[in-house]
């Protein structure tokens, strides 16, 4: 009966789709009333009968799942793949590691996902996806994933490549007609880390190979992580490959607060030998506020200019060496509440309206004018956002913000309200 069914599939999914979801499932036991599939995985499960729930229909009144129990051992393939042009060394900077990543709240939670996947890879969030602004961490986690299971897991496979040079690596492969050599290698790893997955948008030819890989990959427990500028859902990626990376665990990395950027101050001085006293450390991190990378730069530059002039680091020091870096500093931090009263002066209506849950026309716009600016203007979490609109979910947020984004496009007027809330906000 199953080969039945399998066959009757033939022309609905295509190869790597078949190879990828229903190869793996194993009929355990099949009766009049009943078959038993064992799936490796929950995913798998939800694969059939997403797609496939009439037609298991057809043939077998009832359909039960097992989720199989023990993973399989990893067999080394019998042809060990030959190297391909990203194959070389697994290349890692050597600063990335955990011991060198500060933790604070902004960041603390993406933290401890990296380093849950690092201790069990394939066994605790698959994929782990990580989201957040330029220069705050996401390619050192990523790279401290990878030392950390190199170092505990020897035998492990493991490759960490960024989402461009797998495009280059996918371009040379097919020019070199090699492509099922590269296939094999990726498919034969036991962890993937991939970095800045967002260049994959508009790259539709090769998204879908990045895709049958990584289903290929996370259907074996094999671990995968994932870097972004945006969160899945605002990437510009088809809905299957969106779907895939929200499976696992989505973690954002957020702009480290004031103490934290202290702390990471001081680690960094300590370790390139710079004398840095700590109410220089405060000067800066309350001027350089958004940017890790930018603070270390700033240190870098610190550390050139008192190395060359033989001088100890002083406030005049530098406002004279990092001044520049200075000049969009320090900026007042805008908070929901400021928002709120902001739109609520222009639209006059009530702050407390706004928090709350009527829907009437003359609150509910005047309030998604609000949650747009939180969400431009306030670099923090969604969920969070919503939660200081009186307890509305991040998908009300993200809805508003996208309404209004579009609604700017055509409406001057509106234009105009928002540029006076911004005005307002800043003084
Ligand atoms: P992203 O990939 O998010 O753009 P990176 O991981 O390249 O950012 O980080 C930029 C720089 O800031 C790196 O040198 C990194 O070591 C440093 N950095 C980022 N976050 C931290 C942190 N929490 N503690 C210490 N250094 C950090
Ligand atoms: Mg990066």
């Amino acid at each position: 009966m199953w080969t039945q069914f399998l066959e009757s599939l033939g022309e609905k999914c295509t190869g790597s789709e078949f190879d990828n979801w229903i190869a793996p499932i194993k009929v355990i036991e099949c009766t009049a009333e009943c078959i038993t599939l064992e799936v490796p995985n929950i995913f798998v499960q939800e694969y059939l009968l997403d797609n496939y729930k009439k037609d298991l229909a057809n043939f077998f009144p009832e359909v039960k799942f097992v989720i199989a129990q023990a993973q399989k051992k990893i067999v080394a393939p019998v042809e060990a793949p030959t190297p391909t042009s990203t194959e070389q060394m697994l290349k890692l900077n050597p600063q990335y590691i955990f011991p060198n990543f500060i933790e604070g709240p902004a960041n603390q939670f993406v933290k401890s996902a990296a380093m849950g996947v690092a201790t069990r890879p394939g066994r605790s969030y698959n994929p782990l996806f990580i989201h957040g602004g330029v220069g705050l961490g996401k390619t050192h986690l990523l790279h401290a994933i990878g030392h950390h299971i190199r170092e505990h897991h020897k035998k492990v496979r493991i490759q960490c490549i960024t989402t461009e040079a797998f495009i280059n690596d996918l371009v040379d492969n097919l020019r070199n007609k090699s492509v099922d050599k590269m296939k094999k290698f990726y498919r034969s790893l036991d962890v993937l880390l991939v970095d800045d997955i967002q260049f994959l948008q508009n790259r539709i030819n090769f998204e879908e190979e990045f895709c049958n890989t990584f289903e290929t990959l996370i259907n074996q427990s094999k671990q995968i992580v994932v870097t972004s500028d945006k969160p899945p859902g605002q990437l510009k990626l088809s809905e299957r490959m969106v779907a895939r990376m929200e499976w696992g665990l989505v973690a954002h990395i957020g702009v480290p607060d004031f103490e934290t950027r202290v702390a990471i101050l001081q680690h960094k001085a300590e370790q390139k030998g710079l004398r840095l006293p700590q109410k220089i450390s405060y000067f800066i991190a309350e001027r350089i506020f958004n940017n890790i990378r930018q603070l270390e730069g700033a240190l870098n530059r610190l550390t050139a200019y008192s190395r060359l002039m033989g001088l100890d680091v002083t406030e005049e020091i530098v406002e004279k060496t990092l001044g520049e870096l200075f000049q969009s500093a320090p900026q007042k931090k805008v908070c929901v509440d400021n928002i709120l009263k902001s739109v609520a002066t222009i639209y006059e209506v009530k702050v407390n309206d706004l928090k709350s849950t009527s829907r009437s026309k003359s609150v509910a716009f005047p309030r998604q004018v609000a949650m747009y600016l939180a969400k431009e203007l306030i670099n923090d979490s969604l969920m969070k956002l919503a939660s200081a609109f009186g307890g509305k979910t991040h998908s009300t947020l993200l809805h508003a913000w996208k309404k209004i984004s579009l609604q700017i496009e055509k409406d001057e007027t509106l234009r105009r309200q928002i540029q006076m809330a911004k005005r307002n906000l800043e003084n």
